[in-house]
């Protein structure tokens, strides 16, 4: 007669108590430079300033935005930048 062998139906299963994993927080986004106050005001004011001061050849001293043709409003003779 044969002895039976008895195997075991299930191996007790070995739990382990992992430890907790932590939540890895990643850094806070650095916040961005101040904006310097007179950019701030150039912003504000819609964008930087692209005037320039301008002389003509007949003497006429003007303000106008910075552009490839200026034209004098004095004597309509176009500036050389
Ligand atoms: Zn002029």
């Amino acid at each position: 007669m044969q002895s039976a062998r008895v195997f075991p139906t299930s191996r007790p299963t070995v739990r382990r108590d992992r430890a907790r994993r932590l939540h890895v927080v990643p850094d806070p986004v650095p916040l961005p430079e101040p904006i310097h106050p007179a950019e701030r005001r150039l912003r504000d004011a819609g964008g930087p300033d692209d005037r320039a001061t301008y002389t003509c050849q007949c003497g006429y001293l003007f303000e106008a935005p910075v552009n490839t043709t200026v034209t004098c409003p004095n004597c309509s003779s176009e500036q050389a930048w």
